[in-house]
């Protein structure tokens, strides 16, 4: 794997939901569940790109397609320059080593029974990093005091329940860089963690992807803390992207009314630059039946006939941002007519 960028083409993931009908004959009907429905995207390497969007946007299967813990059902991935089937069949261990994933919950990702030396210690013997068990425990304080968990003696002989959240999760994120990845796919990895220790273990994660030379996917629902983090951003709902670009573009002149009410109902993002409060009502709807439309229409404050009846194109709006939306081409119409 010579880069470490992520080209995504086209790729969908369906999952079969059971239904029920009534009637005089009880049957079940399959029903498929759009979690990805059509995502086209290139994260260049080392890149911070932050997905955002609500729960059940699609983002979280997104990330797992992207480390093969689900297959796409269709459309292709390629990591660095290796498509992500034939990587990962004949190669388990290498992509393993180069696509790596820290989770929401640092409490679900270890074994309970196991010391913090142990689980670290089962990476660099999995991966043969280290010569000896003396190189191997050099890593490992070195690693441990990396992530200011430190002196790293006070950790190592501690179970994953001896430790608090946040530490936790510098251990988690300390186990996927011990590795070096090429690519690091990171979901949720502050929500569960206490508000006063997210911008510490954030800086930490962002920091040891630059040094690494990692292209980071940030995945979140909290437009802040993927503003700080992110390069580029990307803004998915109901299994699609809606509008991307670099943050700062997109978070300043969001042109996707589903990104203006994300950006406008969002506490802290600087109120002052804020020009109009958007309000969306309602949850998502169930990604099952989505229309022919744009399928932000049911929720979409300036929604007009067009947008029932047919998916907005992506436009682009400068080199370095786009977005889907009818409204746009509306106002790409008014500055034909005025010129
Ligand atoms: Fe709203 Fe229509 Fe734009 Fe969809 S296409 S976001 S419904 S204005």
């Amino acid at each position: 794997m010579d880069n470490c960028s992520i080209r995504v083409k086209n790729v969908y993931k369906y999952f079969e939901q059971k239904g029920s009908g009534s009637g005089k004959l009880l049957f079940s009907e399959k029903k498929k569940v759009k979690a990805v429905d059509g995502i086209s995207l290139e994260v260049r390497p080392g890149e911070i790109t932050g997905i955002i969007g609500e729960s059940g946007c699609g983002k979280s299967t997104f990330g797992k397609l992207l480390i093969k813990l689900e297959d796409v059902t269709s459309g292709q991935i390629i990591v660095g320059d290796r498509e992500i089937n034939e990587f990962y069949k004949n190669d388990k261990l290498q992509f393993r080593r180069n696509v790596q994933m820290v989770f929401q919950n640092p409490f679900d990702t270890f074994d309970p029974r196991y010391t913090i030396k142990k689980i670290l210690m089962e990476v660099l013997d999995i991966h043969h990093i280290g010569n000896t068990k003396e190189e191997k425990m050099e890593i490992i304080t070195k690693g441990l005091e990396s992530v200011e968990l430190k002196p790293a003696e006070d950790y190592m002989d501690r179970r994953p329940h001896e430790l608090s959240g946040g530490q936790l999760q510098r251990v988690s994120i300390l186990r996927a860089m011990l590795l070096k990845p090429k690519v690091l796919i990171s979901d949720e990895p502050v929500s569960m963690l206490d508000v006063s220790v997210r911008a510490d273990v954030i800086k930490m994660l962002q920091n040891l992807a630059r040094e690494n030379g990692t292209t980071l996917l940030f995945i979140s629902h909290d437009i802040n803390t993927v503003r700080y983090i992110s390069d580029r951003v990307i803004v998915m709902y109901l299994g699609r992207i809606v509008e991307e670009g670099i943050t700062d573009e997109v978070l300043h002149n969001p042109q996707h009314p589903y990104t203006k009410a994300l950006i406008s109902n969002c506490s802290s993002i600087d109120v002052f630059e804020k020009k109009e409060k958007i309000k969306v009502d309602g949850e998502p709807p169930s990604p099952i039946d989505n229309g022919p439309g744009c399928y932000f229409a049911p929720r979409c404050p300036f929604a007009a006939g067009k947008c029932a009846q047919t998916y907005p194109d992506m436009q682009k709006i400068s080199d370095t941002h786009k977005a889907s939306c009818h409204l746009l081409n509306e106002k790409e119409d008014e500055q034909e007519i005025k010129n």
